[in-house]
């Protein structure tokens, strides 16, 4: 089994929330991604974001924020499921040109399955079709009441094309993210989530991750689903080597010997053989079971 360190209270420092953009095909997720990760945001130097490692961090007035970034419907329905445990606000997102749609719904219920708190983008205002009081109806008519209308969630119009009021958006998920009191203890073996890995042909397999907790350091070892290695390199988002990482912080590593799947917890080890034997346990457990299921 897998030794979890407890933490003392004091042990615990403040960490940047970790915020997931959701809502319906073509209604504005991947622009609003693309905005903010390109845009000098307030006094942050996002400007300097290069590689794509699944998340990336830009400061706004002083405060960092972590966005999942994980592009294309799959590998963001097939991480969905465990990565809502991953976010800490969402923000679902709904062209004002459109409707309410089932992706919306769905987001929705995701959220609110795993407790995690949403902000309403009503995107798209730009357009002469736009009508955002429609939306606003819509989202009272499930329940969800913003607080323009007495109700308790955050809502922010915006074009995401044009970058408009992107930054008053932020600084209302800030708000929400600043209620949750968000915490984890640095000075510990990092663990973490699996965003997304690949072979590379120069590289190797190169795994892209999220610290949660601890701090994962060059030369520790890991076990990340069934696969292990020695963290040999890492890269941020800014292409830029890191010794260090620290919680909230996406990370992309080469070392581990296979791709563990999106969504695979990781851990830091002590002992290297220990977590060769783990991973080597639970890959015959995944063929036992492989075995099982083709049989019935
Ligand atoms: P996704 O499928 O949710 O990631 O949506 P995209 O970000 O790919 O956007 C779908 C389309 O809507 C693209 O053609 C965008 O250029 C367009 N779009 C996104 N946001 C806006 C906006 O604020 N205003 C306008 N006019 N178009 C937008």
């Amino acid at each position: 089994s897998i030794p979890v360190e407890e933490d003392k209270p004091e042990d615990l420092e403040d960490r940047p929330p970790i915020i997931t953009v959701m809502g319906h095909v073509d209604h504005g997720k991947t622009s609003l991604l693309d905005y903010i990760r390109k845009a000098k945001i307030a006094d942050g130097e996002a400007g300097g974001i290069t590689q794509h490692i699944g998340a990336y961090s830009v400061d706004l007035k002083g405060k960092r924020l972590t966005f999942l970034d994980t592009p294309g419907h799959e590998a963001f329905t097939a991480m969905r499921a465990r990565g809502a445990q991953v976010t800490d606000v969402a923000i679902i997102i709904v062209a004002a040109d459109d409707d309410v749609m089932p992706q919306t719904k769905e987001a929705i219920s995701h959220a609110q399955a795993a407790g995690v708190p949403m902000v309403f983008a009503i995107n798209k205002i730009d357009k002469p079709g736009a009508n955002p009081d429609k939306i606003k109806e819509q989202l009272s008519q499930m329940n969800i009441l913003i607080e323009e209308w007495g109700g308790k969630f955050q809502s922010q119009e915006i074009s995401a094309k044009h970058g408009k009021n992107i930054e008053e958006l932020l600084e209302k998920v800030m708000l929400e993210a600043d209620l949750l009191e968000l915490k984890a203890n640095p000075n510990k073996n990092a663990i973490g989530t699996v965003l997304e890995s690949s072979l590379d042909k120069g590289k190797g397999y190169v795994t892209n991750m999220l610290v949660e907790a601890g701090t994962l350091k060059v030369g520790d070892i890991i076990l990340a689903g069934k696969h292990t290695g020695r963290v040999r390199a890492m890269l941020n988002e800014k292409g830029q080597n890191m010794k260090e990482v620290l919680p909230s912080r996406p990370v992309s590593i080469i070392g581990i010997n296979g791709a563990p799947s999106a969504g695979d917890k990781f851990y830091v080890m002590n002992d290297e053989r220990e977590a060769r034997n783990i991973a080597t346990r639970r890959e015959q457990l995944y063929r036992e079971q492989g075995l099982r299921t083709q049989k019935h």
